[in-house]
């Protein structure tokens, strides 16, 4: 067995691999930066006031998941403030959501003066566990928000079948998980719920900087949301300012690069997905080690890879980047809930509101303890490695030698 890196031995590699922060870790082209020249060349940057390119990337956005709208933000939080919007809680009213998730989510649903309600989440998959989602419905449950954790497909049937008893729409946040899909031969994730939310972001799988995509079936959520962009000014009639909206509106720079990025998004998911494929079938079983399985490999997005390790995360992910191998414990530094945000119940001035009883049913605090298998999981078991499109098989060959030397010094007699 070699000595790792971390104890003084030779790194497994040297050379930094590819991330999303360089050109070799982006996938773009002659056509995004044609794309640019165009919108310049129109004189016309705002997508309200003319240009087909907005059009056109809601139209292949919807097209890609063979779904009737799809409507452009600003951000994936906006995408997701739309969503929230378009549901019209009353405020305190409760959307259950999960832990392990970008702020985002939360604030879409503090914004809109609702009470995020934190289900607890697989020690294995950080997803949201249905179980936990449904003792959480009280008579104030409005929506269910459910977050496509790293790229893997949440457990989407079960939990439409509990929105649909409780009489609640199912929210979607795909921000992590393009074109993932539940099971073979089922339709991607977004198109579950009543609306599936999608960004833009530069970490994202296709990015245009900033951006957010809603994607529904049903023209009346599509109308609201794309009011709620626009500051609720229907432009093709007369009577302004329907109800209290935001601009959130997508510029036509940002929609004809997100055109252009979304007409390669296939062609990126599968480049990740033959690679993780590639990674899994080298490092085989792992002792100590939670992979997503081979076959999950043609199902999910790869947004990262996620390993689940015994415990002593921090340790797996100092001993992997000291490889060369960069890799993060517990994704987040904490649970959302935890954030000051929450904990200290940062809302609309001291008010406290919406967490306050009225007009939430009860006074609502959040501190730890409340969902333990996600704080176990950020706490103890969970590293997340970057993953990228533009790997090369060395890089995955590198990236699974990494892989199996910590884990047999992790675990010296299973591999001696
Ligand atoms: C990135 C992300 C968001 C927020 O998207 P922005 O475009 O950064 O606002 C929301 N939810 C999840 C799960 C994300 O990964």
């Amino acid at each position: 067995m070699s000595r790792l890196a971390v104890d003084g031995g030779a790194p497994v590699r040297t050379r930094p691999l590819p991330t999303v922060l360089v050109p070799a870790g982006r996938t773009f082209g002659a056509e995004e930066r044609a794309a640019v020249l165009e919108v310049l060349d129109s004189g016309v940057l705002n997508a309200s006031c003319g240009g087909p390119w907005l059009p056109e990337l809601e139209a292949t956005m919807a097209d890609l998941h063979g779904i009737g709208h799809a409507v452009a933000s600003s951000s994936g939080t906006a995408a997701l403030h739309l969503a929230v919007a378009a549901v019209d809680p009353e405020p305190g009213d409760e959307i259950i959501t999960t832990p392990l998730t970008d702020f985002g989510t939360i604030a879409a649903i503090l914004a809109q003066n609702a009470v995020p309600v934190f289900a607890d989440v697989d020690p294995l998959t950080g997803n949201l566990d249905p179980s936990s989602v449904e003792a959480c419905l009280s008579p104030r449950t409005r929506a269910i928000l459910v977050v496509h954790l790293f790229g893997a497909a949440a457990p989407v049937a079960e939990l439409r079948a509990l929105a649909d008893r409780a009489g609640v729409p199912l929210i979607e946040d795909c921000a992590q998980a393009y074109l993932a899909r539940p099971a073979p031969g089922a339709p991607p994730v977004g198109t579950y719920g009543a609306v599936g939310c999608f960004s833009l972001q530069q970490y994202k799988h296709v990015t245009a900087g900033d951006g957010g995509l809603c994607i529904t079936g049903d023209a009346v959520l599509a109308e609201r949301m794309r009011l709620f962009a626009d500051k609720a000014w229907p432009r093709d009639e007369g009577r302004f300012h329907r109800f209290l909206a935001m601009n959130y509106r997508m510029t036509n720079l940002t929609a004809a690069v997100a055109g252009v990025q979304l007409r390669r998004l296939p062609e990126v998911v599968d480049r990740r997905r033959r690679q993780a494929a590639r990674l899994l079938a080298a490092v085989g079983d792992l002792a100590g080690v939670h992979l997503p399985t081979l076959e999950d490999a043609r199902l999910h997005a790869w947004w990262v890879l996620p390993l689940v390790v015994d415990g002593d995360n921090r340790r797996w992910a100092d001993a992997l980047s000291a490889e060369g191998v960069p890799a993060v414990a517990g994704w987040l530094q904490s649970p959302v809930y935890l954030y000051p945000a929450l904990t200290e119940r940062r809302t609309y001035g001291t008010s406290a509101f919406p967490l306050t009883s009225p007009p939430a049913r009860r006074d609502w605090t959040y501190g730890p303890g409340l969902c333990p298998v996600a704080e176990r999981l950020v706490d103890d078991t969970l590293v997340v490695l970057q993953w990228n499109e533009n790997y090369t098989d060395a890089d995955v060959d590198d990236i699974a030698a990494a892989l199996v030397k910590v884990a047999a010094a992790d675990h010296p007699l299973d591999h001696q």
